[in-house]
Formats: structure tokens, sequence, C-alpha cells
């Protein structure tokens, strides 16, 4: 392979609601500001131009029951339809082109109960932890299912928080089953884990059975991004310094330049609060500044690559990506 493959997971995205504020332990930042509750369609559009500049490319989830408000497809709490619509339109016209699309099951807060269509008095994290196989499929054919409804290409999920953990096994078992059931692939990837500061940091083949195949495609580096929720610094020496954290503007230094020369894979995560900073949209410049150094400084080494395309080539050559130890 003449080239290492780069990419981006966003979680946390929703039409309008802010999943975030949803289940955030405090509604102030850490400098005290109250945060604001909803996400203006406009900040997706402004997130997909600076992808489409630069080429970016990764993963992209779609919280499918934000905050358990409602769902995607029959409308939700205190959002006209027409504006969930426009969301979900821009998503299936503009960010599936270079972003893979997945649900992050399917309120990122409160479980839903699927039998009366109520919640449990649990977050989906907490009830994930003590379930097993049979009993989580249903969960994630439900969230797939309301993915495919609106009109998307799902090709993977996104866990909320590190749902199925604690039974991973059973977890992708389940993941497996619930996306053959829905979307009638044999082959799909999960976003949980995260490999920071290890060497030789790259997805892995998690199931290859009978025919399915699963890839656990990791996050490589930290949320550089999520300290710009934090402050009203928007300047430009701010903005700077949070790129430096992923790569400096020599291209020399930087969590993903550290990634690379430890021979892994630069999987750069950001989450939608981390970009959207609260209304200031500082997190998305400092993304934009992130893509920019590396056009700048490694254009012909990296190759950016969506979730899919990822899977694809460690599946060229599943045996070359095995488990790492969490021992
Ligand atoms: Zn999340």
């Amino acid at each position: 392979m003449d080239f290492i493959p780069v990419s981006l997971i966003i979680d946390d995205p929703a039409p309008r609601v802010f999943v975030y504020y949803e289940h955030a332990d405090s509604r102030f930042t850490a400098d005290g500001r109250p945060l604001v509750s909803e996400v203006p369609n406009s900040f997706l559009k402004d997130f997909v131009s600076v992808t489409e500049r630069y080429g970016i490319r990764g993963k992209f989830s779609v919280v499918p029951m934000p905050g358990g408000r409602g769902d995607i497809v029959n409308g939700v709490d205190g959002f006209a339809k027409e504006e969930i619509d426009e969301w979900l339109s821009v998503v299936r016209e503009r960010v599936q082109k270079s972003f893979s699309i997945c649900p992050e099951m399917l309120t990122h807060a409160k479980t839903v109960d699927l039998e009366n269509g109520g919640f449990l008095d649990v977050n989906e994290n907490t009830w994930a932890s003590t379930q097993t196989a049979q009993t989580l499929t249903p969960y994630i054919a439900k969230s797939l299912s309301l993915l495919k409804e609106a009109g998307l290409k799902a090709t993977g999920v996104t866990s909320p928080w590190d749902f199925g953990i604690e039974v991973e096994d059973e977890y992708v078992r389940a993941i497996s089953v619930a996306y053959g059931e829905v979307y009638g692939g044999k082959d799909c990837w999960y976003f949980l884990r995260d490999l920071r500061n290890r060497p030789n940091a790259k997805p892995w083949v998690a199931l290859n059975q009978d025919g399915r195949r699963v890839v656990s495609v990791p996050a490589t580096a930290s949320d550089h991004f999520w300290q710009c929720m934090d402050t009203t610094d928007t300047s430009s020496a701010y903005i700077s310094s949070v790129a430096d954290g992923v790569i400096t503007s020599d291209g020399r230094g930087g969590e993903m330049i550290r990634v690379m020369e430890a021979g892994g894979w630069p999987i750069l995560i950001a989450h939608w609060q981390s970009l959207f900073s609260n209304g200031l949209g500082t997190g998305l410049k400092a993304l934009e500044e992130v893509a920019r150094r590396i056009e700048a400084n490694l254009s012909g080494r990296v190759k950016w690559m969506s979730a899919e395309e990822i899977m694809r080539l460690v599946l060229e050559q599943p045996e070359s990506f095995p488990k790492p130890s969490f021992d």
C-alpha cells in the first residue's frame, strides 16, 4: 500500500436536537455559559462546505431518536417536520457521498422499551452492559430501520458512549445479525474503541464467521476539538493551537503524526458538540485548519477514506488485521 488511510469519525449529530444537551451532566459549559439547546440546519451546511472543500472522508452518525424526543421518520418534538427533512436531505445528498452513515443507537439518552415504546429508567450505555446478542439485536435493528426508512444507506453502527464494551463479542454478533436483517449485507463495521497512544493502531476484524464479517474501526487520536466548547476565544491564534494538537503547521508534530510514526492509521475523532462549540463554530474552524495542514504537508502520503472504504481495505487481507489485546 503506497498511502496511509486517514479518516474522521463524527459522533452525535442529529437533526435540530443538540444531542449533547440532552445527555450532558451539566447544562453549562466549563466556563459557565448556558449550553445551547438546539443546532440550526445551517451548521450542517457549514460542516459539509468544509469537508467538501478538503475532501475529508470518514463516518457520520445520525442519532435516530435524538434525546427520545420522537424519531427522524415520524417527527421530533419541538421542531417542524420540514426542518428535520431538510437536514436529512443534506445528509443524503451531500454528507453520504464522503462519509459512511450509521445510527448511534436509538436515543443516546434513555433506553427505549421496545415492547411498549416507552423508556426504561437507565441510559443505553448502562442497559447495554448486561445484554446478550439476542436482546441487543432488535435494538440495533430498530436503529438501522429508522435510518433506512429515512432513505439513508447505513453501512455500520456507532456505540453511544461505550455501549456494549462489557459484552463486546455479543454486541458484535448482534450488529452483524441486525445489519443483515435490515440492509441485507454480510459485511459491516462499528465504532466503539479508541486506541490512543498505542503503536500500530489500526482497525481489526472483529467477526469473520459463516461469510459474515464485522470490522472494528477505532479512533486512534483524541478529540482535540472538544476544548472549543468551553471558551469564547475564537481568535486565529487559538484555532491554530487547537489544530496543533492534531497536526502542527509544518506537518512535523501533533497526535496524527505520532500515530503515523508509530505505524498506525490516523483515525481522527470529533463530536458534533466539539465542532459546534456551543454555537460559535470554533471547532469546525479548527477542523478546517487541520484539513488544510494535512493537504499542505501530507498530500500523496495519506488518503482520506470513509469507514466503509476502510472496512473494504481491511477485508482485502483480513488475516493482516487481528484484534488487539485489551487486557
Ligand atoms: Zn456519542
